[in-house]
């Protein structure tokens, strides 16, 4: 492809709306503009590296025998009906009406249709394992969109479901789709990890979540090093041991805190650590009001409360039900005298005395709170999130906290789907059994977005190989018909070789040309100027390392690793 004729509009500086590199490298190089929030067009440039990504996982989901097949993004809510996840799944799912007024919603996941497919055509334990995957737009009415196509609405995701006969088959075509994702991810060029993950609105027994190390992923990780214990921190068990000194109980007193809410502004404001507080959380579990004690250093994990209340909905209280449950403004909330049924604490506060707690009135706390003489015994679980240095919930030692953006997950879903929507088979004794599932999920889009968070530098992308849109980019450095020459056919010569190459046969100055080169990070660049000149040789420059080398032009082709003739 000639650079003059492609189009390419790379930018100068970088966008304002851009927050993360990522999402500044995709637009300023070209690959991707917006047209409304969280939803973009992909460029050429940026196609290509899609469908790079598109093309590794298709090769890797046909090597375990997975069939593609392709499913409708507008879905009628009958299915959805079906499952009950029209009611329950939040605005994230995008229904509308079509001029018949019937009722349909934008595909986030497609777990209703392929099991509404399968159910109407596969009969027969022989027909199984069966796997099913496509590749293509899913829709999300995300509450807020974020970083370019990394958190977008309309974005690209190879979704799979696997039918087996029973939950030893599906252990081991999750295991088999588990092994292809580790091929996929390494073969993308990416440091990654798969962990332990929550199921969340898609539901299942166990899952695993592969994660682009990444410090600005908007995933927190829990990873032990000394055993290899890996989760999610909205999953990860927190098996801390608190041990408070003996203490006699003070009388509860109440004291004066003007203006003053947070933890931080409490804490500061008495002169107390924040390990002496305790946070009076609010919420709203299927409508009911339920109060969460938390200790004022720890931060709260609502999966791990909605799980423990067993809750589908899980709403903070706004400043309204806080008011009208507490009869304080927000900020002043707590156990003493405060009228919620349902009062939970996090183990951390078990054994704590003389804590200070919000009086239920504005401008006032509690000093010398204890559970059982001043408000009832809480039942107390593990409801916060695990921090740096927590003991790991397997071996003990301490874990390290770090960040990822999600890629993959990967799902044993067990029955839940097949039994509610009728879908079965007949096994060997010709008994009616619910398909066994399990389903697998790639942003193939975030892949790309993820492989740059991770591979840039300052000057610009530097594609890992197999997802580069192009291998190389050919600089012609200057006018003369000699360079103009030479350059066509080495363009020539590696295209016919299969070595997919740009050329810049722009007339523009070296600088701009050698920017641009830096910004779109191919790996390989090819420079023809004065030095051709004067010795016929290519340099070639390796834009990961920063190595140069000089070639004869016949020499780049194999260099490169093209067929030969
Ligand atoms: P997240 O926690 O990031 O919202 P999710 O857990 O809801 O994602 P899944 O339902 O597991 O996502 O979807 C499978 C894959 O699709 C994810 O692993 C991720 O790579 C990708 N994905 C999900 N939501 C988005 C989005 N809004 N934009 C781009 N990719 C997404
Ligand atoms: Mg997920």
């Amino acid at each position: 492809m000639r650079l003059s004729q492609y189009f390419l509009p790379t930018l100068r500086e970088d966008p304002a709306e851009a927050e993360v590199i990522s999402h500044k490298l995709m637009l300023r190089a070209g690959l991707i503009r917006k047209v409304a929030s969280g939803i973009y067009t992909y460029l050429p440039l940026g196609l290509r590296a899609l469908r790079k990504v598109e093309n590794i996982v298709r090769e890797e989901m046909d090597r375990i025998g997975a069939q593609e097949v392709l499913l409708p993004l507008v879905q009628p809510a009958e299915l959805w009906q079906e499952t009950g996840r029209w009611e329950k799944y939040g605005k994230e799912l995008l229904r509308f009406k079509d001029r018949k007024e019937h009722d349909f919603c934008l595909g986030p996941t497609h777990e209703e249709v392929i099991t509404d497919l399968v159910r109407g055509e596969v009969r027969s334990y022989r027909d199984l394992p069966l796997i099913l995957y496509q590749i293509a737009p899913k829709f999300r009415d995300e509450i807020r969109p974020r970083f370019g196509v990394m958190r977008a609405r309309e974005f690209i995701m190879k979704d799979a479901y696997s039918f087996d006969a029973d939950e030893a088959g599906l252990f081991q075509t999750y295991q088999r789709v588990y092994e292809a994702y580790e091929r996929i991810f390494s073969r993308c060029g990416l440091k990654f990890k798969a962990v332990l993950a929550d199921t969340g609105a898609i539901g299942g027994s166990e899952s695993h979540e592969f994660m682009v190390l990444a410090e600005t992923g908007e995933d927190r990780l829990a990873i032990c090093s000394a055993c290899g214990y890996a989760a999610n921190v909205e999953l990860a068990e927190v098996k801390a041991v608190y041990s408070y000194p003996e203490e006699t109980e003070r009388p509860l007193e109440k004291v004066s805190t003007p203006g003053v809410r947070s933890v931080e502004e409490v804490s500061s404001f008495l002169g107390v650590s924040p390990s002496r507080l305790v946070k009076t959380l609010l919420y709203l579990a299927d409508g009911e009001p339920v109060a969460v004690l938390v200790r004022g250093d720890y931060e709260l994990n609502e999966i791990k409360l909605a799980k423990v209340l067993g809750a589908q909905g899980l709403k903070m209280a706004d400043a309204e039900t806080v008011k009208r449950l507490t009869g304080a403004p927000v900020g002043f909330a707590g156990p003493v005298g405060l009228s919620v049924k349902r009062i939970l604490a996090d183990f951390s506060v078990r054994g704590l005395k003389n804590f200070v707690t919000g009086a239920n009135q504005a401008d006032v706390h509690y000093i010398n709170v204890n559970y059982g003489r001043d408000f009832p015994e809480p039942g107390f679980y593990d409801l916060r999130t695990a921090e740096e240095g927590d003991p790991c919930p397997r071996c003990g030692r301490p874990l390290s906290l770090t960040r990822g953006i999600e890629v993959g997950h990967v799902f044993k879903l067990g029955t839940q789907y097949s039994a509610t929507m009728g879908a079965t088979f007949s096994d060997r004794e010709g008994k009616e059994r619910p398909f066994v599932m399990g389903c697998y999920g790639i942003g193939i889009s975030r892949t790309v977005a993820a492989a740059i968070e991770q591979n840039h530098d300052s000057a610009g992308i530097i594609f890992p190989e197999e997802i580069a849109p192009f291998k190389a980019l050919l600089l012609t450095l200057g006018k003369e018909p000699a360079l103009m020459e030479a350059s066509e056919k080495i363009y020539q010569t590696l295209t016919q070789a299969g070595v997919e190459t740009l050329w810049d046969d722009r007339d523009e100055r070296p600088g701009v040309k050698f920017k641009d080169a830096d910004l779109i990070g191919l790996p390989y660049q090819l420079i023809v100027g004065k030095k051709f000149l004067e010795t016929g040789q290519v340099e070639v420059k390796r834009r990961a390392s920063g190595e140069r080398q000089v070639l004869a032009p016949s020499e780049v082709v194999s260099y490169l690793g093209g067929k030969g003739p």
